[in-house]
Parts: C-alpha cells; structure tokens; sequence
C-alpha cells in the first residue's frame, strides 16, 4: 500500500450531505503524514459534515477520500480505526459514569494485541499526567480539559495514524486550550501522526498547523501556510466573522 506520489489522505471534489442540498461542495484537500491541517469556517460552514463525511457518517454523493493510497470511500465506521483513523467527535464523548480508565478501555475492547493496547495505555497516561492523576476518577468529575484528554486519549489507544478532531476548544478557557493545542502539537513532534484540526477558534488551531483550510458554505475558499491565514486580516474578515 501506499501513494509514493500522494499525500496520505488525499480528499478530491468531495461533495456530501443530508438531503437533497448538499452541505459540501466538491472539497479538496491533503494531508501529508506528521502535518497538522486546521479547518476552519464559520457556524455552520460544514466543518463537522466535513469530518463527518471522512469517517463514513455522512454518504459523499460525488468526489474521491484517498488515504494512504486506496479509497476511503464505503469503510465503515468500526474499520476506519484498523485503517488506521480515528475520529473524534466535538462534545467529547466521554461517558461520564465511568471511571477515566474505564473510558480508556472502551478505547481497545475490541483490539487482539491485548498486550500492546495495554502499552498504548501506558503510554496516554504519562503523555496525559492529569488523567494519570485521575485514572480512577468518573468522567463528571473531569474538568473541560481533562474530559478533552481523555477523549483524544481514548482514541490514541488504537494507535491511529490520522486523528481526525472536532472543535477540542469548545467550552474551554483560553488557557487550557491552549494547553490543549500544545499537547496536539507535542504529540505530533513525538509520533509523527497527522491530525485534522477542526476549529473555530482561528488562532489557536493555526498557532499549532502546518496547513490551513477555511471553509465558507461548504466550499474551501483558500488553502494556505497556517501562519499566513493567521495573520490575514482580510480573509478573517470576510469569512471568520472577527
Ligand atoms: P459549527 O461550528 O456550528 O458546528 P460546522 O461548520 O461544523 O458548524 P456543520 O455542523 O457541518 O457546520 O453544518 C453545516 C450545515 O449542515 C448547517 O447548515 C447545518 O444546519 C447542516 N446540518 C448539520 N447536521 C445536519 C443534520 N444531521 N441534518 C441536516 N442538516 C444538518
């Protein structure tokens, strides 16, 4: 497997809905492995049906998902994680009545190498300290960023190679998402994994991007070097709202 000439996900005038009108409008985008790509748009421009559509929730009508070389297109949920991408969703997910470690079990019930998901554990604790604090702890207890820990932890135990990430900063302190987006970033530099970092909080996800992508109604209207999207006060202005 593998696209010597592409990147390694690869999305291609993808178009994708709920109804009869789509939301996204022939798409285009790449992410090469170890790049952080922030997506960001406004309400409503179709950032989440954007992740959404890559994870095999929402049907594309038309276009092409490419990862690692052959078509995403028609995987199902429960086999995008074996294929190496994890998704996860804005609002966490956390099941707040179970203890931090039982949330991250939940993470590799259904892997064979039992032994390594075990690892893969060991390993988001000491990458997460305060979920280590934690770990017996019930999700309500959690703080905001502590619930976002252990959300992007949850996921990290299936060892993705693509984390694909909606809206960490919701609800949280300028502070602690700032913390956040220093993790995503410390994570990247120490494993190399990609992540697509879908924000509405411009700043911060570019602070810690490679790439940028700004959507506005459902269409990319420009795909540039994170730093210069941040520092654009035209393009926020017309399409960020700030
Ligand atoms: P936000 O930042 O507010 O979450 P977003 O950029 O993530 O916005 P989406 O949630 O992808 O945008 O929504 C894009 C459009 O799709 C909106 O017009 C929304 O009303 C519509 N939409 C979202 N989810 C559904 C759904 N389940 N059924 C029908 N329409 C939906």
């Amino acid at each position: 497997m593998g696209d010597p000439a592409g990147s390694q996900l690869r999305v291609r005038g993808l178009t994708a809905g709920y109804g009869a009108a789509p939301v996204l409008r022939g798409i285009d985008l790449d992410i090469d492995p170890g790049q952080i790509v922030a997506v960001v748009g406004a309400n409503g421009a179709g950032k989440t049906t954007l992740l959404r559509t890559l994870s095999g929730l929402v049907e594309p009508t038309e276009g092409s998902m490419t990862w690692e070389g052959d078509e995403l297109r028609g995987t199902r949920v429960h086999d995008l994680v074996r294929r190496g991408i994890a998704h996860v969703p804005e609002g966490r997910g956390v099941i707040t009545e179970l203890t931090v470690e039982e949330n991250l079990r939940l993470g590799h019930v259904w892997r064979k190498d039992k032994d390594d998901a075990r690892r893969a554990t060991a390993e988001v604790f000491e990458f997460f300290e305060p979920l280590a604090r934690r770990r017996r702890s019930p999700g309500h207890q959690l703080s905001g960023g502590e619930r976002q820990m252990l959300a992007i932890g949850r996921a990290l135990v299936a060892r993705p190679r693509l984390l694909l990430l909606d809206e960490p900063s919701l609800g949280l302190a300028p502070k602690v998402t700032s913390q956040i987006m220093t993790l995503l970033k410390n994570l990247r530099d120490d494993t190399g994994l990609s992540v697509l970092l879908v924000e509405q909080n411009v700043r911060s996800a570019m602070s810690i991007a490679d790439r940028g992508v700004v959507l506005s109604l459902g269409e990319v209207v420009v795909t540039d070097d994170a730093a210069r999207i941040a520092e654009d006060d035209d393009l926020r202005h017309a399409y960020l709202g700030f």
